[in-house]
């Protein structure tokens, strides 16, 4: 039942945050989204507004609020930007699990996060046997991506395949399932590979743990864990936010590491940032547990810098070309990290290491909001690879599997050859393994 009081009280708790916006406007310049649309609903000082009023029971077309808090790529600039230190998208993500209290989630979303992916090895299995067929649907184009050969959605959108084996299933057949013995640092790490890397860059994931073994950590790969929660609590799901961090918090203390590390931006501040924020207001003994899981994460580049004696690699030869940096935010705005993956680009000399303009601006992928918003999240994509080109790169690098799906499509449409890669893969490669 739509219980409208149950909302504003909601909404009343989240008035002490909403009262330090200043309303300077400070965020407008910086939110990728009001630099394409002009329009005040789709920044933070308009939304937080939006959000005030219907606390003080001002708007009742829920569902109309519902949309404007939706239409948002959770990219924190305007956090990250905010001279009050509003917490922006802590608000946002607040707020969208109270309007899907009150106004329900859909059915498409009841099945794709409840009954799917929720449960780990029905996913798997559910993207094993798609990808035997995907070839019915989706043709390789020459620009290292897919498409739709039929009308499925935009017909002229790129995207990786999904991998025919997935990395987990990948290391159990070259067993290299079990914590491998390298005891040179003592350090026994936990790799969570996530979603993405998993099922699309299982290469990447790969090399991600030969780079943890050749600095001498012992390797655990967390297999049984299942996605770390983002699309649900994006789209205001808890039931399923909690479910999937439960499960993933329980299994991560079982395999009992020192480090948990990820090569995904967003995995890395789920874990860090939106695992204790959701948490804390539920259940004080998986708050306590996940409090200490989200300190023992690391992202793989501040882990290499910070935790592992790096030894700097003597390659030479004739240099493969230019290489820029896209910073995701999820790196830069949520975690501070974006001298860490630049340290480790520039210790392979056979890359040329070029700064673009506006390096940490969003790429407009956003999970969800790309495939609610493809026409705004293009044209955001679209000037973050302008200026990414402006460098004259033949390699553009970044620390997100997400953000490397987003700039490889825009790359695609413009029918450029620039090769997108994972930082990770640039270092790997100066180590000559
Ligand atoms: S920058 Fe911060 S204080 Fe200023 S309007 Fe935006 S959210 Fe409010
Ligand atoms: S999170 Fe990003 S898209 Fe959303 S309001 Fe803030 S700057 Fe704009």
């Amino acid at each position: 039942m739509k219980d409208i009081k149950k909302l504003t009280e909601t909404f009343k708790e989240l008035e002490e945050q909403l009262i330090t916006c200043m309303r300077c406007g400070m965020c407008q310049s910086v939110c990728p989204l009001y630099n394409e649309t002009l329009s005040e609903t789709d920044v933070a000082r308009g939304k937080l507004a939006i959000l005030k009023g219907v606390s003080e029971q001002f708007f009742e077309n829920i569902e109309d609020v519902n949309k404007v808090i939706n239409k948002c790529l959770l990219c924190g600039s305007c956090a990250a930007n905010c001279p009050s230190g509003v917490k922006v998208t802590d608000i946002f993500i607040k707020a969208r699990v109270a309007l899907i209290n009150y106004e329900g989630l859909s059915t498409a979303k009841k099945i794709i996060f409840r009954k799917v992916l929720s449960n780990p090895s029905f996913f798997n299995k559910l993207l094993l046997f798609f990808s035997k067929f995907q070839g019915v649907a989706i043709k390789k184009t020459k620009f290292d991506s897919s498409c739709f050969r039929i009308n499925i959605g935009d017909r002229k959108r790129h995207f990786p395949k999904i991998a025919p084996t997935s990395f987990y299933d990948r290391m159990k057949k070259k067993n290299r399932k079990q914590i491998s013995n390298n005891k040179k640092t003592g350090l026994k790490v936990g790799f969570y590979a996530g979603c993405i890397l998993d099922k699309f860059f299982p290469d990447i994931a790969e090399k991600v743990v030969d780079i943890l073994e050749y600095h001498g950590a012992a390797v655990t790969l967390l297999d049984k864990t299942g996605c770390c929660g983002i699309p649900a609590i994006a789209s205001g799901d808890l039931e399923t936010f909690i479910k999937l961090t439960t499960l993933n918090a329980d299994l991560f203390e079982e395999y009992g590491c020192d480090y948990y590390v990820t090569a995904c931006a967003t995995c890395t501040s789920t874990i860090k940032k939106t695992w204790p924020l959701v948490l804390d207001d539920q259940n004080k003994e998986m708050s306590e547990k996940v409090k200490i899981i989200s300190e023992k994460t690391f992202d793989i580049h501040r882990f290499i810098t910070e935790k592992l004696s790096v030894e700097l690699p003597s390659n030479s030869g004739d240099k493969r070309g230019i290489v820029t940096y896209h910073d995701p935010c999820h790196l830069k705005k949520s975690l501070g990290i974006y001298k860490e993956p630049r340290d480790l680009i520039k210790q392979n000399p056979l890359y040329e290491f070029v700064e673009s303009d506006k390096s940490d601006s969003c790429c407009g992928m956003g999970g969800s909001f790309n495939l609610n918003h493809y026409d705004i999240s293009k044209k955001i994509g679209e000037k973050k690879f302008k200026n990414l080109i402006k460098t004259e790169c033949q390699f553009i690098a970044t620390g997100c599997p997400a953000c490397m799906m987003q700039i490889r499509d825009v790359a695609a449409a413009n029918k450029s050859n620039v090769k997108i890669k994972h930082s990770i893969e640039i270092y790997w490669e100066s180590l000559n393994l």
